[in-house]
């Protein structure tokens, strides 16, 4: 029998599989797309949370293995920090028809799986990646006040209480911004080392 953490997270895995009343579980079943749960260490001090599946994570089931988790690999390989060792997931667990913006019903209807992964692994450190995952975990958890622009916030590190003890919050750049724009990648590299105290 493996351990509670892992029943937990098959449960939500289950759950986000069987989610017919989502807003995108048509689309991903009329383009034989997986939905994209989460992967990693179940005990990551760090937890990334982007926006929503690309193309690629939507084939393959896994978070960030396209063009921007080639970035975010980079990224990781310059603090020495394996992929292994974190948990990456996103707010929308299935991937929006031409990679749009996650909408508000579609963040709705995920953002409780993705609170309850947050309460199962019990990261010390939340990373949202890019804005709508910054607005959505500061608003959680109480920091509405301090929600800016993205390029005001980045890097900036946030103290919070969950509800399994103290927390810290660090917004960063969505690494896609590296993707259309590579000359951002040593300011993504500079806000990285941030989470270079938490292995
Ligand atoms: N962008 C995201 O926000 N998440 C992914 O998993 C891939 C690209």
């Amino acid at each position: 029998m493996k351990n509670q953490r892992f029943q937990n997270l098959k449960r939500i895995r289950d759950e986000i599989w069987n989610l017919k009343d989502s807003p995108l579980y048509r689309y991903r079943k009329k383009n034989h797309y997986y939905p994209v749960i989460g992967e990693g260490s179940h005990h990551a001090l760090v937890m990334f949370i982007g926006e929503a599946p690309g193309r690629k994570e939507a084939e393959t089931g896994r978070p960030f293995c396209g063009a921007a988790g080639k970035i975010l690999d980079k990224l990781l390989e310059s603090i020495v920090l394996p992929r292994s060792d974190v948990y990456i997931t996103n707010i929308v667990k299935d991937r929006p028809p031409q990679n749009r913006d996650p909408n508000p019903e579609e963040i709705e209807c995920y953002s409780p799986f993705l609170i309850r992964q947050i309460e199962i692994i019990e990261p010390k450190v939340i990373v949202p990646l890019g804005r709508f995952s910054m607005r959505f975990i500061l608003e959680y958890f109480g920091l509405e006040k301090e929600i800016g622009p993205i390029t005001k916030i980045h890097g900036k590190t946030f103290k919070a209480e969950s509800s399994y003890g103290k927390i810290k919050i660090i917004p960063l750049f969505h690494p896609a911004v590296a993707v259309y724009n590579p000359g951002k990648t040593p300011l993504l590299e500079k806000d990285f080392r941030a989470l270079k105290d938490y292995k």
